[in-house]
Formats: C-alpha cells, sequence, structure tokens
C-alpha cells in the first residue's frame, strides 16, 4: 500500500476533522431512496476495507471516497478483478496479484 498515491482528500479515521465533516454532510444529503440499506452498507465498507484498490479511504479505480460510493444503492464496485461488495462478490481469482 505505501507504493499507492496519497489524497489528502480521505476520509479515513485518519482523516482530517474537516473532511469527515464534509463526509457527513454529503451522506446526509443523500435522498434516502437512493441509500443502500445499512445491513448491506456495512457488508461493503467490509469489502472497500479489505480491497487492495482502497487507500486511506479513497478506491483507487474511481477515485471515489468509499464511505460515500457505498452509501449509494445505485453504485457498483468498480474493482476490475471482480467486486468485492456483496451483491455481486465475485472476488478476484487470484488475490495474490500485484496491484
Ligand atoms: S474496488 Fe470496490 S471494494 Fe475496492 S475500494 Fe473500490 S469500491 Fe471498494
Amino acid at each position: 500500500m505505501e507504493n499507492q498515491p496519497y489524497c489528502p482528500r480521505c476520509p479515513h479515521p485518519t482523516a482530517d476533522q474537516d473532511i469527515r465533516e464534509v463526509i457527513a454532510s454529503v451522506l446526509a444529503a443523500l435522498p434516502q431512496e437512493q441509500r443502500t440499506p445499512e445491513e448491506e452498507y456495512r457488508l461493503r465498507l467490509e469489502g472497500c476495507e479489505s480491497c487492495p484498490g482502497q487507500n486511506q479511504g479513497i478506491c483507487r479505480y474511481c477515485g471515489c471516497y468509499v464511505e460515500v460510493r457505498a452509501a449509494k444503492n445505485f453504485m457498483i464496485c468498480p474493482n476490475p478483478k471482480g467486486s468485492l461488495w456483496p451483491e455481486n462478490a465475485a472476488a478476484p481469482e487470484d488475490e495474490d496479484d500485484d496491484w
């Protein structure tokens, strides 16, 4: 992970409080009909947490804050080796590949 670029906009728990507040406000403004159900949201974030494509809360494949992307029920996981989210959890065939 140390070779991946660091994004200063990161919403990861180590991020600046200002950024976390922005993320919280974006999530609060998301219409209920577009929100991922809570249990599915938790499972999506578990997938992101274990994903080699996630760096400090940013998805390297789309540049999204994973907390925001996962909260939108119409989004998909853009992992080119297969989604790590539960609804289409086709895990990568070879998880030892370099990314
Ligand atoms: S590829 Fe999918 S699981 Fe990985 S960080 Fe992006 S959205 Fe999360």
